[in-house]
């Protein structure tokens, strides 16, 4: 609701109310922060001001991939040198860093931003679902790799995926990965194959199911882990 110009003690607390939305920020740090901003020096509160803007101005989403980015499109998307027939499809833009790190995969990403999680009330909608599906009608991706995370909402996604796109002919693999690592358990860990040949290390840089008559073909119901 916009409440218009706020003054005195409404505008501490419409300042301790926006940053009680910030993760991690609970009401007492939002107040603590609040009237530590209030007595600091005019240029420091400016400073933050500005730097908050300048993320929302200068980082935006690549449109072609959704990954987010300085400039449209993404210094991937508008790479030459990448493979534009394939396209891995990660949760969040962290995972691209996490794939690029091992330096084997050479083709295209698409972000969805999340992943399918009816229990959180997140649908087919919330994530950029239907833009991967519009992304893939001109037949130039021949190949989509899904590389949502392994737990359930993961899972999830990439069997809508699968069903969703199947039938448009193009080959649909799911990433294998292996065990989490310690230091971050949400950072996919990707498993180079050392018997590919040269020339399948492109398309098989990681051990891959092939989802038609692989762990998708069986049927096999998802059950709810809550038990409450
Ligand atoms: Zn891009």
């Amino acid at each position: 609701m916009n409440q218009g110009p706020v003054q005195g003690a409404d505008a501490i607390n419409h300042l301790i109310q926006e940053l009680n939305k910030l993760p991690g920020i609970g009401p007492k740090s939002a107040q603590r922060i609040a009237y530590y901003l209030m007595r600091a020096p005019q240029e420091q509160a400016i400073q933050l001001a500005e730097a908050i803007l300048s993320i929302k101005q200068k980082i935006k989403l690549c449109t072609t991939c959704f990954n987010v980015t300085d400039s449209d499109p993404c210094v991937i998307c508008r790479n030459d040198r990448r493979d534009r027939s394939k396209v891995c499809v990660v949760e969040q833009p962290q995972d691209i860093l996490a794939i690029e790190h091992t330096g084997v995969y050479k083709g295209l990403y698409h972000v969805l931003h999340g992943a399918i999680s009816p229990t959180e009330g997140i649908g087919t909608n919330d994530v950029r679902i239907k833009e991967l599906a519009v992304r893939l009608q001109d037949g130039v991706v021949k190949e989509l790799i899904l590389a949502t995370n392994t737990n359930l909402e993961g899972e999830q996604t990439a069997m809508y995926l699968n069903q969703l796109l199947s039938p448009s002919g193009i080959n649909i693999t799911r990433l294998a990965r292996g065990l989490p690592s310690a230091r971050n358990w949400n950072m996919p860990m990707i498993l180079p194959s050392p018997e590919l040949s040269k020339e399948d290390s492109n398309s098989s840089f990681i051990r891959i199911l092939n989802m038609p008559g692989g762990v998708y073909g069986r049927k096999k119901p998802f059950v709810p882990t809550n038990s409450g």
